[in-house]
């Protein structure tokens, strides 16, 4: 069995990442969709309001395992099996930054390989801070978003 984990912040999970998800699918049996709650930035939603929406936005979607991971996503695949890790590419700005990931991960483990699936069009210029934005300033962002997070953000008012 093809097994791969999707790493990200996820804050929150946007239309951005599902249609990441959903094409990996055709690639790998299954997909660890990984919260990784390490990093430095602040998150606008709590590790468990994250977790839900992700859960919840992928309950329809078959191979998909939701996890959250306090540690290097590297090691993380090494105890789950996993020898892919899933990356999207928007502008030439990911690029940069994921290039960078890349080779750092390729240093702490050879044997994971990054993959990588460039965004869709229709859904190239979401991003999580973009909806943040968008969302705090008014505009509708329900096509954006999976329900669940156009709910969370209403019950936020
Ligand atoms: P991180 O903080 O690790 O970048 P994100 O949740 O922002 O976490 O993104 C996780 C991954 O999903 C990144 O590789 C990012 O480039 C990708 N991604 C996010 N939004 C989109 C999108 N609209 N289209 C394609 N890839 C995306």
């Amino acid at each position: 069995m093809k097994i791969a984990v999707y790493p990200g912040s996820f804050d929150p999970i946007t239309n951005g990442h599902l249609d990441i998800l959903r094409r990996s699918l055709k690639v790998f049996d299954q997909v660890i969709l990984l919260l990784a709650t390490n990093g430095a930035k602040k998150g606008r939603f709590s590790v468990e309001e994250k977790l839900s929406m992700m859960k919840e936005a992928t309950s329809d979607i078959p191979g998909v395992i939701v996890d959250s991971y306090d540690g290097l996503t590297v090691d993380y695949c090494l105890n789950h099996d996993a020898k892919s890790i899933i990356r999207g590419l928007r502008a030439v700005t990911d690029f940069e930054y994921e290039f960078q990931l890349a080779a750092a991960n390729h240093f702490v483990n050879p044997d994971v390989d990054m993959v990588f699936f460039m965004a869709s069009s229709q859904t190239t210029f979401i991003s999580s801070s973009t909806v943040d934005e968008l969302e705090r300033n008014g505009a509708d962002i329900s096509s954006l978003v999976p329900p669940c997070v156009a709910r969370a953000y209403s019950q936020k008012k």
